[in-house]
C-alpha cells in the first residue's frame, strides 16, 4: 500500500459557541491542512496521484476558508469550527470529490492543525 501526504496553509479566524474559555473569544489560527491518500498501485510514470492534483483539491477547500471568519461560512454557522468538526466536514467534502475523479486511490485522513501541536484528525479506518 502507498501513502502519500500533502499539507497547505490558511490563516482564518473563528470562535467557539458553548465554550466557557478563552476559545469562546474570537480569535485566529495559521492553520495546516494535511491530507493522506491511499492506494495499492502506481501508474506507470511510477505516481500513485499526482501531487498537484491532490494540491489543487485540498485547494478548494482552502480556498473557502483563507482569511475568512469561519464560523459565518456553512456549516460552521451552525456546528462549532472545532478542529474536530472541520476535520470530518473536510473528509466528506475530499471523499466525495476524490471518488468522482480517481477509483484507484482512498482517502485516508483528514487533519486539521491548528497549532504546530495541536491538531485533530478524521478517518474511516
Ligand atoms: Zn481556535
Amino acid at each position: 500500500m502507498y501513502q502519500l501526504t500533502k499539507s497547505v496553509t490558511f490563516d482564518a479566524a473563528h470562535l467557539l459557541r458553548n465554550y466557557v474559555g478563552k476559545c469562546a473569544n474570537l480569535h485566529g489560527h495559521t492553520y495546516k491542512l494535511e491530507v493522506a491518500v491511499a492506494g495499492e498501485k502506481v501508474d506507470e510514470v511510477g505516481m500513485l496521484y499526482d501531487f498537484f492534483d491532490l494540491k489543487k483539491l485540498m485547494q478548494g477547500v482552502v480556498d473557502q476558508l483563507d482569511h475568512r471568519f469561519i464560523n459565518e461560512i456553512p456549516p460552521y454557522n451552525e456546528i462549532n469550527p472545532t478542529a474536530e468538526n472541520m476535520a470530518y466536514q473536510i473528509y466528506q467534502t475530499l471523499r466525495q470529490q476524490l471518488a468522482e475523479q480517481n477509483q484507484n486511490i482512498k482517502l485516508k485522513y483528514v487533519q486539521i492543525w491548528e497549532t504546530p501541536t495541536a491538531s485533530a484528525t478524521y478517518s474511516e479506518d
